[in-house]
């Protein structure tokens, strides 16, 4: 080894280093000993090999089963756990500074909603870069709505590109191609008059469902991943008969029926929980408390940021914004009772989480909700692997560990397939090639 390996491990780990020097040729080496979650066999392998070789996974298997390139690097993980890079099917962005805190989490791709389709596809371009220490952003842009409705002026900024408020079906369509001519290949509408959560304060307006089936069907003829906000049953119902692709948040007010979960089996419609949204809203101060309980989380955030999370004016600000936390509270059990009856059809799920508020730290918080709901671990690691990439249309390049995939990765201390809290214990994360190490977990790599 031409290297010695703590040289060589520090070269991997030093960000700064590895931006001067001719980094793809020196980043090849080989995770030994761990057991993989490939994403795609539905029990753990042990004592599978990653062979990594730049950006890229380029062999996977037993020991002997694969090709080592001679000058390879081992890294022995011996007893560790390693699994494809998470991807969060739902966020904003609340800072740019959020994005490391996201990536040191283990999440390595991301769905992001933009009002500004200009600010989405620069930061897509940006998080393209391999020396970037973020997710891959896949971002959604715009996010169409109506005057009066979620959420015009404001806090919100309008796209400058297009028109955020299409006042008929017409305009619906020409905002689409607009967007699609300019390099964007998602689009989020709002289907909700917010009573769930907003009411006794006065409902918003809804999009008119004309306009809303022609933003979808618009989508659909251009090849565009179209999403749609609609906890409400009936709302969804129409999205998904629409041919909606995704619904970016779970059915609150309502059971599913069995043809409601029928009809989205038939359109191969993707459903996105957000049980962290609900959790929230339901009780924004047993959800911090419960989130900060956990030391490695609380770590992650700069202490002033978990004095305000956890303080009482950012409760009584939510409180003051959503004061029906009482509703949500109520149907958190047709919630979860909407996600056990899709997994349990073989729907498909993605792990979204909508939690502008801790960055990484949601993504592991929605797992186990989802395991808490009755999805079994590994249905919930499918979700946060395998179907995000799908959903996302990059199963080729991410979502599994298979040779010929990015090497996006994530090693574990714990089994999370034994319990779902394991995810983390994250020990390195690796996207495209590149070895990150959580600042919070500062023990040095290896033995
Ligand atoms: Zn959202």
């Amino acid at each position: 080894m031409a290297m010695n390996i703590r040289h060589f491990l520090n070269f991997l780990f030093t960000g700064a280093v590895l931006v001067t020097a001719p980094a793809t040729a020196q980043r090849q080496y080989v995770l030994k000993g761990a057991t993989l979650i490939n994403g795609v066999f539905d029990r753990p392998l042990k004592e599978h090999l990653v062979v990594v070789d730049g950006s890229r996974i380029t062999g996977v298997g037993r020991a002997k089963k694969v090709i080592v390139p001679a000058g390879a690097v081992e890294i022995d993980l011996t007893g560790k756990f390693i699994m494809p890079g998470l991807i969060d099917a739902h966020v904003h962005e609340e800072s740019p500074d959020d994005w490391a805190t996201y990536l040191d989490w283990g999440i390595t791709s991301v769905n992001c909603m933009y009002e500004n389709s200009d600010t989405a596809l620069a930061r897509e371009e940006w998080s393209e870069r391999d020396t970037v220490r973020a997710p891959r952003i896949y971002p959604t842009a715009t996010i169409f709505t109506t005057r009066g409705g979620w959420w015009e002026g404001g806090d919100f900024p309008e796209d400058p590109a297009v028109n955020r408020f299409p006042g008929d079906p017409e305009e619906a369509r020409e905002a689409v191609e607009q967007l699609h001519a300019k390099g964007i290949g998602r689009i989020k509408l709002m289907m909700d008059d917010m009573r769930w959560c907003r009411d006794p304060l006065a409902p918003l307006e809804t999009m008119d469902t004309a306009i809303a089936g022609a933003l979808l069907a618009g989508a659909a003829r251009l090849g565009m991943t179209s999403e749609v906000h609609a906890p409400g049953r009936s709302m969804a119902a129409v999205a998904v008969d629409g041919g909606v692709t995704a619904l970016v948040h779970g059915v609150l007010d309502d059971r599913m029926t069995a043809r409601d979960i029928e009809s989205m089996l038939s359109h191969q419609t993707f459903y996105i929980p957000t049980f962290c949204l609900y959790y929230f809203l339901a009780d924004v101060d047993t959800f911090m408390a419960r989130a900060m309980a956990d030391d490695r989380f609380r770590r992650s955030l700069p202490a002033e940021t978990v004095a305000r999370l956890t303080g009482a004016e950012y409760s009584s600000r939510y409180r003051t914004r959503y004061p029906n936390g009482g509703f949500v509270q109520s149907h958190l059990p047709a919630l979860n009772a909407n996600a056990r009856a899709i997994a349990a059809n073989y729907g498909q799920i993605a792990m979204g989480t909508d939690m502008w508020a801790l960055p990484g730290i949601g993504a592991h918080l929605e797992l186990e909700y989802m395991v808490k709901a009755g999805l079994t671990p590994m249905q919930a690691l499918t979700a946060a692997t395998f179907l995000g990439a799908k959903f996302l249309g990059v199963l080729d390049r991410t979502g599994t560990v298979e040779a010929g995939k990015d090497a996006d990765l994530i090693v574990l201390d714990g089994d999370p397939t034994a319990d779902i809290t394991n995810t983390r214990s994250v020990y390195m994360v690796i996207r495209r090639g590149k070895i990150y190490r959580p600042p919070w977990n500062p023990a040095p790599p290896g033995r």
